[in-house]
């Protein structure tokens, strides 16, 4: 589970119920105290009631054949999220956008992640789209009870249409979409589904069927969100997608890859027994860090799938003076020719900066080649092409001796030439291993 997710640890029932009664009955005591018997609908819809009320001040009104959807996954997708947008507001030097608009495809009839969206972040806003009747009736009914019309709209789709018409339509860009889509293409898929096999027949809150299957289950349901993705670009920042198996995790990532978009990023929202993957692209020039959380998974089983890397992590020789990193770090970037940088820490001495630039400058070779090029081509100008974070990260590295080593880490943040980075990254690696060696004081 994401580390800023309060339901690592369970919630404590007992307060739970005491602050809404109506869970009160649901409660049972085990050796290990109070609980709800989680195979039970009626105590998991009281559950998800009680935990939006509070702790997010939320109402939920569902109707009993619709999904009744547990809190602590579907905050997972939203703090996801949250550290992509914060990821890309790096890419402005930390500029948080005033506004961050998303499309939540099937929003159901809870729109569970507008209404979670908007409670946890004051300036977000949502449009959501549903293909059925009554999820959407409900869906504007729980908006509506929240108080959120100004931040949710939510839309009828036409389950033949383009699922993302609300982005082709729109005049204003947005910052992600978000899915969590039928999962599976029949009824017989379902009943052979790994949730089906561990909760028996009679399993929770499984939802209608509209809820669950779509032609071709989720792969087929993501694969055209790429697919019509292509086509608008831009428009968004960040598409995503929950998907609920691995083969779909293939063949996803073989699709992006067939269409040449190398900017994406993977990964898991993990909830007890439950295990989900998230997968995001972008047409933008925006890099997310490696982080198992946002990006990359590292299981050795898994990297054929995965996306380039885009953190560089440099072990440094030992020193007396890592806290001096900032210092050094500035020096190097201040006598590199066209770099604009800007500090992330209020303490200079502690190293966390972002830095851009117009070109490469440092080396030899690229100097010699830019003469050239300014022949025929005007000087760089207007947009930097390419921006990255530059941080100091102290960690145990492996080995028979467990020592503490001190890392220059480098993430790329901004940009399309991946040799560019490399090439500034290789720079400043080279620069900071000469100042320690040196001494820096
Ligand atoms: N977001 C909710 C519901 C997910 S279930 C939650 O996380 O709990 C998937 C939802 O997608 C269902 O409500 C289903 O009606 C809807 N759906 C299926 N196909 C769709 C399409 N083409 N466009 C919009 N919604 C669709």
């Amino acid at each position: 589970m994401h580390t800023r997710n309060p339901y690592r640890s369970p919630p404590d029932f007992q307060l739970l119920a005491e602050a809404y009664p109506p869970l009160q009955k649901h409660i049972i005591t085990t050796t290990k105290g109070a609980t709800i018997d989680f195979k039970d609908e009626k105590s998991q819809r009281r559950l998800t009631e009680a935990i939006l009320h509070q702790d997010f001040g939320l109402k939920l009104d569902l109707p009993p054949d619709r999904l009744c959807p547990p809190v602590p996954n579907r905050l997972n997708y939203i703090l996801w999220l949250e550290d992509i947008v914060e990821a890309c507001a790096l890419s402005r030097h930390n500029d948080v956008a005033t506004v961050v608009r998303g499309l939540d495809i099937g929003t159901g009839a809870s729109a569970i992640y507008p209404l979670l969206g908007c409670s946890t972040h004051s300036n977000w806003v949502f449009s959501g789209t549903e293909i059925d009747d009554t999820s959407l009736e409900y869906a504007q009914k729980n908006v509506a009870a929240n108080r959120l019309q100004d931040r949710v709209s939510v839309f009828p789709a036409d389950p033949n249409g383009p699922i993302f018409a609300p982005l082709a339509q729109s005049d204003v860009e947005y910052d992600f979409t978000m899915c969590n889509p039928p999962f599976y293409s029949s009824r017989e898929d379902v009943a052979q589904s790994a949730d089906a096999k561990e909760f028996g027949p009679n399993a929770i809150c499984t939802g209608g069927d509209v809820e669950m299957i779509t032609p071709g289950g989720e792969a087929a349901f993501v694969r055209r969100m790429v697919e019509e993705s292509l086509n608008l670009g831009h428009k968004c920042r960040w598409y995503t997608s929950m998907l609920g198996k691995m083969s779909s995790l293939a063949s996803i990532v073989q699709t992006l890859r067939e269409n040449k978009v190398d900017n994406y990023a993977i990964s898991e929202l993990v909830q007890g027994q439950t295990k989900r993957w998230v997968i995001g692209w972008s047409f933008r020039d925006i890099r997310l860090p490696d982080a198992s959380w946002i990006a990359r998974l590292p299981h050795p089983g898994m990297q054929n799938l995965m996306p380039l890397r885009n953190t560089l992590k440099q072990p440094l020789p030992q020193t007396d003076h890592a806290s001096q990193l900032g210092l050094l770090v500035s020096a190097i970037i201040g006598s590199t020719d066209g770099v604009i940088a800007s500090n992330l820490s209020q303490d200079q001495s502690i190293l966390d900066m972002v830095i851009s630039t117009y070109e490469n400058t440092w080396s030899r070779a690229a100097r010699r080649k830019r003469k050239e090029l300014m022949k025929t081509e005007p000087a760089a100008s207007g947009e930097t092409r390419m921006t990255c974070r530059i941080r100091h990260q102290r960690g145990e590295a492996g080995g028979q001796e467990r020592t503490i080593t001190d890392y220059l880490v480098l993430d790329w943040v901004k940009g399309r030439d991946r040799g560019l980075f490399e090439s500034f990254a290789s720079h400043v690696e080279r620069k900071v291993v000469e100042g320690i060696k040196t001494g820096i004081h």
